[in-house]
């Protein structure tokens, strides 16, 4: 098989409008971060999110750290974190000393489940961060009403979830903070990149400040006639985003809609050619949201051999995955805490190919080697057909 025919498991849609904007960057002379690009991109996530703030930085990993940071979690607090996602939420935590208290999901949607959250409520819990599972938003209305009832901050990890919606609001605007993800892998990149979102002024106007190392915009001060000299009031990070990054992010948050429905129609299309397939249960989107496809997982019968089935794929040339993690059987966090539902999601969940650019033919192709390798990989014999 040549490689041209390889179907990979995703792709990032980055093209000539994108190289123009970072050629205006280069041209421009201020590649840093802070910049004008800087600052319209800010202005354009935070009409998008209609929010008090939105603060651009290098990924969400550090949008995270700060949210942590300027909702003053403090060393032996604890805040309760969805188990079921790449782990960055958790890390966010034991960045600033707090303890991470992993909560189970919701064994259809991947997310958070409000009654493991609220079973988890102690006397040292002061928020919580819930995930918007590779792109399905979480129950953000229980979740605010537990949060209400015991003084706890709600952050949304809307890394994957760009596009996705919630009772008709915006991922990214379902919390008091908001975290998104710019990486190549999510439905909008400039490579590396992410954002704070937050309706408090007050929260962004904190994590820019801690963004910059504790000072201002350099390009700012740079514009004022004199010599300031600007002080360092906070001990900051340098989690900027370069006005590079910003402009190739300009592009693709105007790109959004136009991504977003190709790969809804290719989950579409999957839902139809596996839909009758009984070793598969595929994505179920629950009738208040809309998912934004950052993968698409599918659910495997306990009898196939996903290891097997997922070599078998890739030796066609058919990109897959085994989705996103379970926290608390990473060796880093594995503690007292048993999340059942996200260790069997873990165990079982097959990503396979979802990006803007898969045609009509390689969707069909990648349905029909999934339902050919289940049944090849059953490891238990099934019953005589
Ligand atoms: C990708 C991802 C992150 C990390 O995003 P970076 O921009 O790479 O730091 C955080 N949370 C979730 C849920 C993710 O999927």
């Amino acid at each position: 098989m040549s490689p041209k025919d390889a179907i990979p498991l995703v792709h990032a849609s980055l093209g000539e409008q994108e190289l123009a904007a970072v050629a205006e960057v280069f041209a421009s002379g201020w590649p840093a971060g802070q910049g004008p690009r800087g600052k319209a991109l800010e202005a354009q996530l935070k009409e998008r999110y209609g929010a008090g703030d939105a603060v651009a930085v290098s990924n969400c990993g550090a949008a995270l750290h700060l949210a942590m940071l300027a909702l003053g979690v403090k060393p032996g607090d604890e805040v309760i974190v969805a188990d079921y996602t790449f782990p960055a939420p958790a890390h966010a935590v034991r960045y600033v000393g707090a303890v991470p208290v992993l909560a189970d999901v919701r064994a259809d949607t991947g997310t958070i489940d409000p009654q493991a959250v609220a079973d988890l409520i102690g006397p040292r819990t002061v928020g919580i961060i819930a995930v918007d599972t590779v792109g399905m938003p979480a129950d953000y209305a229980q979740l605010q009403t537990l949060a209400d009832r015991h003084g706890l901050f709600v952050v949304e990890d809307a890394a994957c979830a760009v596009g996705a919606t919630y009772q008709g609001r915006e991922a990214g605007a379902l919390a008091e903070v908001a975290c998104l993800s710019f990486h190549g892998r999510k439905g909008a990149t400039s490579g590396e990149g992410g954002a704070l979102i937050a309706t408090d002024p007050a929260v962004g106007a904190d994590a820019r400040l801690r963004s910059s190392f504790g000072i201002g915009s350099i390009f700012d001060q740079a514009q004022v006639v004199g010599l300031p000299i600007p002080e360092f009031t906070e001990i900051g990070y340098n989690f900027k985003l370069s006005d590079i990054a910003a402009a190739i992010l300009q592009v693709q948050i105007g790109r959004i809609g136009e991504l977003l429905k190709r790969r809804s129609q290719v989950a579409a299309r999957y839902g139809e050619l596996l839909a009758d397939e009984e070793l598969l249960t595929l994505p179920q989107v629950p009738e208040d949201r809309t998912h934004a496809w950052q993968s698409y997982m599918v659910t495997l019968d306990p009898s196939v051999d996903r290891a097997a089935l997922a070599k078998d794929l890739r030796a066609q040339g058919i990109g897959c995955g085994h989705g996103t993690w379970a926290t608390h059987v990473q060796p880093v966090f594995a503690g007292k805490e048993t999340c059942p539902v996200s260790a069997d999601l873990f165990a079982r969940n097959l990503a396979i190919p979802m990006h803007a650019e898969l045609t009509d033919d390689q969707t069909e192709r990648v349905a029909a080697a999934l339902r050919t390798a289940v049944r090849t990989h059953r490891t238990t014999p099934g019953r005589a057909a």
